[in-house]
């Protein structure tokens, strides 16, 4: 059984977001239809406004672009850390309808330091595909067949089996998910994913992301007690100056 690494594409996202965002910003303050909005829009710079926008706390124009990323090489244990995300669209690879022949998994960074560890871990994950498809014969055999069998074989799966997901959020959700996902308390491998998310929306929409991050960017950790204590350190990985 192949372990698997992380792979986050951005497959799509609304074409020209900062000017969507400027549009739906302008029209709040404008006494100017929709037409002549557009034609405005279009021929001006907004950068200065759009990024005033989160500054001054008008986050709705924001809620108008989405992104949408394809992942894959997770584990379910991130997976389900993911989707508590509520306002987001998701599609996730089915274990109810794929039947795992042969499951990748993801062993985290801890355990591979120590050989000893990963011997255990992978002799587990191989003892868990054994079961898994010994079930579910035997499930065949009792007439479950197809979805029937594998929807109750994968109560066998670990939560360090790999999935697959689809998801979409728009873009005040993503600053809300950066905020807590890119944040050192944040598990090792949703944190890994989220900074690649913000790799690419940065590039899509570099004006909106421009101060996006974990909490404690710009202002100080909002985590308090339970502060890692290394603001310092992770505002200088986001290149961010005092
Ligand atoms: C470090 C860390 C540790 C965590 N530990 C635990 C844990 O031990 N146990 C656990 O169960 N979860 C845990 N979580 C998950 C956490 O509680 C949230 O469920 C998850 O981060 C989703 O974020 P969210 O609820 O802010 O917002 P999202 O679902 O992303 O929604 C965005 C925002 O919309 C608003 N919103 C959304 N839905 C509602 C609603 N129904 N009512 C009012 N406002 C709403 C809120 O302002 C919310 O912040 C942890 C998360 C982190 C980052």
């Amino acid at each position: 059984m192949p372990e698997t690494s992380l792979n986050v594409v951005l497959l799509r996202y609304t074409p020209e977001p900062e000017e969507v965002v400027a549009m739906a910003a302008k029209l709040c303050y404008s006494a100017s239809g929709v037409e002549d909005l557009k034609q405005k829009i279009e021929t001006k710079d907004q950068e200065a406004f759009v990024g005033k926008l989160a500054s001054i706390g008008h986050l709705s124009p924001i809620e108008h672009v989405s992104f949408t990323f394809g992942i894959e090489g997770i584990s379910r244990a991130c997976s389900h850390q993911l989707v508590r995300h509520r306002v987001a669209s998701y599609s996730q690879q089915s274990q109810r309808y794929v039947r795992e022949e042969q499951f990748d998994y993801i062993i985290p960074p801890s355990i591979k330091r120590d050989p000893a560890l990963v011997q255990v871990f992978e002799k587990y994950m191989a003892e868990a595909q054994e079961k898994y498809t010994r079930v579910l014969k035997r499930l065949e055999q009792l007439g479950y067949q197809g979805e029937a069998g594998q929807q109750d074989a994968r109560y066998l799966l670990p939560n360090a089996a790999e999935t697959k997901i689809v998801v979409t959020m728009n873009a005040r959700e993503l600053l809300h998910f950066f905020r807590v996902r890119c944040c050192n308390r944040a598990q090792w491998e949703i944190r890994e994913m989220a900074e690649r998310m913000l790799g690419h929306v940065k590039k899509a929409a570099p004006t909106i992301f421009a101060k996006s991050g974990p909490g404690c960017l710009y202002v100080p950790c909002p985590e308090g007690k339970m502060t890692c204590g290394k603001s310092e350190e992770v505002r200088k990985k986001y290149g961010v100056k005092k």
